[in-house]
């Protein structure tokens, strides 16, 4: 099942009739998500991927509201119980030393990630499941920490257009939103358009809600370009773009 409109039958490029493919994500599970972005979502008939990180309250506390998206069409990914990342790196004085990566192991990260495969299961009932590695940190002590069997695909953090032909579905790359205008994020959209490939934009507050934020006026912008040029653009979940890249393979 797509979510974007399918004017024709038959496949003619790469993303069927479309241009090309929008993959909206949001990470953390904070509560600007449930209150403005969800809510302009689903009045645009937008379907978007929530990479929930589910010791967040905003996850804890509002468990009922998280069902109702799911059901509502919209993926709820993993972005773990804890949010563990790399500490002693710049910017990341805020992990304490028992979220801090380098105090894992692989076998505790993948317990973690399972764990909170088990949780998003029990909300939504879903068996495929997507992940984002938190602050975009794939190793642990150097090696590579995500089991694939547990996975259909990862986002990382690297900044990148996404080709149909892409082969590593465990590093795909996205644009990370921070304080851009709606016309810049318009503007990213228009490249995928041109070089016919798929855009994710990572969100992180919006409206405020995270120090990494969008506007609500940047990102309704963005949002009502996508609905207008539907019939161009695929706006879609991460998981039904990774799948849709995997079934072209
Ligand atoms: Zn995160």
């Amino acid at each position: 099942m797509l979510f974007c409109i399918h004017s024709f039958a038959q496949s003619t490029g790469s993303w069927k009739q479309h241009k090309c493919a929008v993959t909206l994500t949001y990470d953390d599970a904070i509560d600007p998500h449930l209150d403005q972005a969800i809510p302009l979502l689903d009045s645009l008939g937008l379907k978007a991927t929530f990479f929930l990180t589910c010791s967040s309250p905003a996850f804890t506390k509002r468990i009922a509201e998280w069902k109702q998206v799911a059901v509502t069409g919209h993926e709820l990914g993993n972005h773990t119980l804890f949010h563990p990342c790399e500490g002693g790196k710049p910017g990341r004085d805020w992990v304490i030393p028992e979220y801090d990566l380098r105090n894992y192991s692989i076998r505790r990260m993948q317990d973690e990630m399972r764990m909170t495969n088990a949780v998003l299961f029990s909300v939504d009932g879903k068996q495929q499941r997507t992940f984002a590695y938190p602050c975009g940190d794939q190793r642990l002590q150097d090696s590579l920490y995500l089991d694939p069997h547990d996975f259909v695909a990862a986002r990382a953090t690297g900044e990148q257009l996404i080709s149909i032909n892409e082969k590593n579905l465990y590093s795909l790359g996205c644009f990370g939103v921070n304080g851009h205008t709606g016309e810049q994020l318009i503007n990213e959209v228009k490249k995928a358009m041109a070089s016919g490939k798929a855009i994710v934009f990572l969100f992180h507050g919006v409206g405020g809600g995270h120090p990494i934020n969008v506007s609500l006026e940047a990102h309704r912008q963005l949002l009502q370009f996508l609905k207008e040029q539907e019939k161009e653009i695929c706006t879609t979940t991460f998981l039904e773009l990774a799948e849709w890249i995997r079934g072209k393979q």
